[in-house]
């Protein structure tokens, strides 16, 4: 393990500069702090984001993008999974096979 990298910067495999944005809220022992707002919004946006916030306020809007992102991905998982159950047991006249 490499420490002083944030979650970010390891999982993009760059240097974590000295005044990198994502070294306060998203920790290298935390990587799933991270994968959940990469996934939902992009590493990069969430850095744009943060800069152009106030650094009193960013600790706070890293933690909801956080709570939002979590909430999405689980959303996504409960319901996309009964969906394709669902399809699997129907065959719809338009499939069309890939
Ligand atoms: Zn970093």
């Amino acid at each position: 393990m490499i420490y002083g990298r944030c979650a970010a910067c390891k999982s993009q495999r760059r240097k974590c500069p000295s005044d990198c944005i994502f070294f306060p809220y998203f920790p290298a022992n935390d990587p799933q702090r991270f994968a959940y707002v990469h996934k939902i919004y992009g590493g990069s946006n969430v850095g744009k984001m943060l800069k152009q916030l106030p650094y009193y306020v960013r600790e706070h809007a890293a933690n909801s993008l956080y709570l939002e992102a979590k909430y999405e991905s689980n959303l996504n998982l409960k319901f996309v999974m009964p969906q394709s159950n669902y399809m699997a047991q129907f065959q719809w006249p338009n499939q069309t096979p890939n």
